[in-house]
């Protein structure tokens, strides 16, 4: 590939097979097969002497965990934690084959393109690159291609989490989604933190009764009508972290607009200001609340007695359970009298410190690209595999290194859209920023120095 540097060159060529592998992950539990994604890397690896172990905790869902092992037992390791399934497309959309891995005009196309098959590719070009070339890092550096992000993780760090930690544990750990211009340069997002997340039912009991004469009757589907618009109306609290804080202020918009998109008072008067943005402008500034599933009734000519509703609600920092129940109460009022409020499952938003050497290693790595270029803090409005580090107290960033030609909006865009894709510079610097970091990381005199503890901000 002309103008690539090798080690771009591989990761454009493993991105394209990854890509072609269709690790489609659509929730069922035979979906992903992501164990067609671990052979591609192994028979990559082949010849560097890197050997993995694969675990397999459902039938063709299988993860790859490396290590190379560190001169110093000492030394903080560090883990590279990429997934490789990917989310499902709707083709119809798009321009080109989904899952072709074409390059065209310098663009690689499909679906995993940033989503994160090109950092799960670009990880093992670099480790391989260390093995062949017989760097000895201090500390052990863990490559871990895994199964299963795309649906909670459940086969893929969170039960290597809780079977196999032994094999995922590290003192610092680089994950997806940074590396996209906040605006325009010189700011670079590197995600330290993600929401929360808790997932409720709305079970609606009404009365059933025969279709043809609904005047009086308890309609549960009408009932669940009903609180769908109180919800989607409802305003939870605007809040500004630090992080939006810092983002709002790297965008290139006027002072006034920026001081209002960081008051609260003032904030719904200027987020259409952000532009595609806004959706993220508001997750990044409301615990969030999506009804996504809604089931009710079988035959028309029945009246439903019951209905029901999936919810799926983001919390920032700081919000606890109690504070959902009381948003949902709050929102749904009166209604209560029919809706019972199921489901206890809450994880709390997760966040790394930004003073650590590895912080500082990845600023060093990005400064090379972009000499100027500052490092912005971002909280991430989904989820990753970050968190399962992040709640153990390890440092866990979302990084990477993208091309001028991005900024988050387009990123947003593409990342679970139509004609995902991603310029092979992108790739490039991207591999080349990764290499750094772990020569420099862990380099004898490099900036790293045992774990600073488990302080989270
Ligand atoms: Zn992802």
């Amino acid at each position: 590939m002309s103008g690539l540097s090798r080690l771009g060159a591989q990761t454009a060529d493993l991105l394209q097979e990854l890509i072609r592998n269709a690790a489609v992950n659509d929730g069922t539990p035979d979906s992903g097969q992501e164990i067609r994604q671990v052979r591609t890397i192994q028979r990559f690896l082949e010849g560097s002497g890197l050997e993995g172990v694969v675990v397999e905790p459902h039938p063709g869902r299988a993860s790859l965990i490396v290590r190379l092992e560190g001169t110093d037992p000492r030394a903080p390791s560090l883990a590279l934690v990429g997934h490789t399934d990917v989310v499902p497309v709707e083709p119809a959309g798009w321009e080109r084959d989904p899952f072709g891995g074409e390059i065209v005009d310098g663009v690689l196309w499909g679906r995993g393109a940033i989503d994160m098959l090109n950092l799960t590719a670009a990880y093992a070009v670099v480790l391989r690159d260390l093995a062949v070339s017989g760097f000895r890092p201090r500390g052990d550096i863990v490559f871990a291609a895994v199964a299963d992000e795309e649906n909670g993780s459940r086969v893929g760090v969170g039960w290597l989490t809780e079977h196999r930690l032994d094999l995922i544990d590290a003192d610092y750990v680089l994950t997806e989604s940074g590396g996209a211009p906040a605006g325009g340069l010189p700011h670079i997002g590197v995600m330290v933190g993600e929401k929360g997340g808790a997932g409720r039912r709305l079970r609606i009991t009404g009365r059933p009764g025969h279709g043809s004469a609904p005047w009086g009757a308890r309609n549960a589907a009408v009932i669940a009508g009903e609180a769908l618009t109180r919800l989607a109306r409802h305003r939870t609290p605007t809040v500004i972290t630090p992080q939006w804080r810092a983002y709002a202020n790297a965008l290139d918009l006027d002072a006034d607009t920026t001081a209002a998109l960081t008051d609260p008072d003032r904030f719904f008067d200027a987020l259409p200001a952000t532009g595609r943005l806004a959706g993220f402008a508001h997750a990044s500034t409301h615990t969030t609340v999506s009804p996504n599933v809604v089931v009710a009734g079988s035959k028309s000519n029945v009246i439903p007695g019951e209905a029901s509703v999936l919810l799926d609600i983001r919390v920032l920092p700081g919000v606890s359970a109690a504070d959902v129940e009381g948003h949902l109460r709050e929102a749904l009022g009166d209604l209560l009298e029919h809706i019972e409020i199921e489901g206890d499952w809450f994880g709390e938003s997760t966040l790394s410190p930004t003073d650590t050497p590895l912080f500082g290693a990845l600023r060093d790595a990005v400064r090379r690209a972009y000499p100027h270029a500052e490092l912005l803090p971002m909280l991430g409005v989904g989820g990753t595999d970050g968190r399962f580090y992040r709640k153990r107290g390890i440092p866990a960033y979302g990084f990477g290194v993208l091309s001028e030609d991005w900024d988050y909006g387009r990123f947003r865009t593409l990342f679970h859209g139509n004609d995902e894709r991603i310029d092979l510079r992108s790739l490039d610097l991207t591999t080349t920023a990764l290499a750094q970091v772990v020569r420099t990381f862990h380099d004898p005199d490099g900036a790293a120095t045992r774990r600073k503890g488990t302080e989270t901000t």
